[in-house]
């Protein structure tokens, strides 16, 4: 279970609402039973629940389970979709630590709402044992994020997935890659204009790769491409 408070052994901590429900209603646990909870920062705790009122459960922590590990250095752009549950959830338990809304000339889904995005990071986590919830930042404009890259990422290599790449093998490209801080980028439903991808290409820290002779949704294409670099870069 994610929280938001600090953890340490023998602290005791009150579950919100929505993590009170889960736990009893979902996980069916009891006073006595035992569960794991972590809040990004100071790995896992075991922990035993000591009252369960109406809307409330009651923890106490008995000891950490496991360390915290650090965020992967993966960063993922994302223009957001109309359902982005999915995307969300699944760039957290591929590995990006860090997502951002990238707010491209096609992007029909311009008015996030951040606590849902986080909620699906944080559902995903939960599942999958992601110790460090990725970070997500605020949306940003297609044209800012280019003019911004160098200053805030330095020499870290974005990787542009192109529907319309020439079809050298991502994997080789990745393998030229290894060891080269990556980004990770996706377009919207209906794609990039010609005008940002040939923006896109003009970049010399953007390397484009083609995901295969298929088009695919941008949610498959997201965890295509996170699981390429995922294998060969092992990121
Ligand atoms: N219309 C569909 C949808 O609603 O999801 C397809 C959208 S596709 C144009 C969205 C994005 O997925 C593209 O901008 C690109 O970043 C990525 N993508 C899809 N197929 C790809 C492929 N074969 N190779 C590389 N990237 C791909």
């Amino acid at each position: 279970l994610y929280v938001e408070t600090p953890l340490s052994n023998g602290a005791e901590i009150d579950l919100d609402k929505d993590q009170t429900n889960h736990l009893v209603n979902v996980l069916r646990r009891a006073p006595g039973d035992n569960c794991i909870v972590f809040n990004g920062q100071d790995g896992a705790f075991l922990a035993e629940i000591v009252q369960v009122a109406k809307k409330l459960v009651s923890l106490r922590l008995i000891e950490r389970s496991a360390q915290q590990t650090p965020a992967n250095d993966l960063w993922f752009g994302f223009a957001p979709i109309k359902r982005l549950d999915y995307e969300i959830q699944k760039a957290t338990e591929m590995g990006a630590g860090k997502l951002q809304p990238v707010i491209t000339r096609y992007v029909q889904n311009a008015r996030l709402n951040p606590d849902k995005l986080k909620a699906h990071a944080i559902e995903a986590a939960q599942q999958c044992e992601v110790l460090s919830v990725p970070e997500i930042s605020p949306e940003i404009s297609f044209d800012k994020l280019l003019a911004s890259w160098r200053d805030i990422h330095a020499d870290r290599i974005l990787i542009f997935c192109d529907e319309a790449a020439a079809s050298a093998s991502p994997v080789e490209t990745l393998n030229r890659l290894k060891g080269r801080r990556l980004g990770l980028l996706i377009g919207p439903e209906g794609g990039f204009s010609e005008k940002e991808r040939e923006t896109l290409l003009e970049r010399d820290f953007v390397v484009p790769i083609s995901l295969g002779p298929r088009i695919l949704r941008a949610d498959t294409a997201a965890v295509a491409a996170l699981a390429l670099i995922q294998a060969v870069a092992g990121d």
